[in-house]
């Protein structure tokens, strides 16, 4: 019996396509916020779970679309990290240096009645370069 998987693959083809029709529909990062000229994403996790996803980080270039939504790395969970938030304070702040934690508040599919909660951590770092005030 393996409608269970294909319906979970289905699920789970239909949150990347809407994921990628929301990052195509984002402005572009030098549209949001002109003054910046790089951006970089570090993000690492801290997990209970056997398997701790492997850290990413990303350099974001002016033409680059400034969408800050990561999906959770666990392919199960439907949880999603919004640094949208950070990104503006990294940008306003003098430093342009932002550190912080977030929880994943998705659930991961089950095969059981339960979802168990997913709680996934995120420990994220953002650095800003941003052109001279003028
Ligand atoms: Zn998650």
């Amino acid at each position: 019996m393996r409608l269970g998987c294909s319906r979970d693959a289905a699920i789970r083809q239909a949150r990347y396509s809407q994921l990628h029709r929301d990052r195509e529909a984002a402005p572009k990062l030098r549209t949001m916020f002109p003054v910046v000229e790089q951006l970089r994403v570090e993000l690492s996790f801290e997990g209970d779970g056997a398997v701790t996803p492997v850290p990413q980080s990303y350099v974001l270039h002016p033409p680059a679309c400034a969408y800050f939504s990561f999906p959770c790395p666990y392919g199960d969970c439907d949880g999603r990290f919004e640094l949208t938030a950070a990104v503006h304070a990294v940008v306003e702040d003098s430093s342009h240096l932002i550190e912080g934690v977030l929880d994943c508040a998705g659930s991961r599919v089950s095969a059981f009645r339960f979802k168990p909660l997913c709680l996934l951590r995120l420990c994220f770092t953002l650095t800003a370069v941003c052109s001279p005030a003028h």
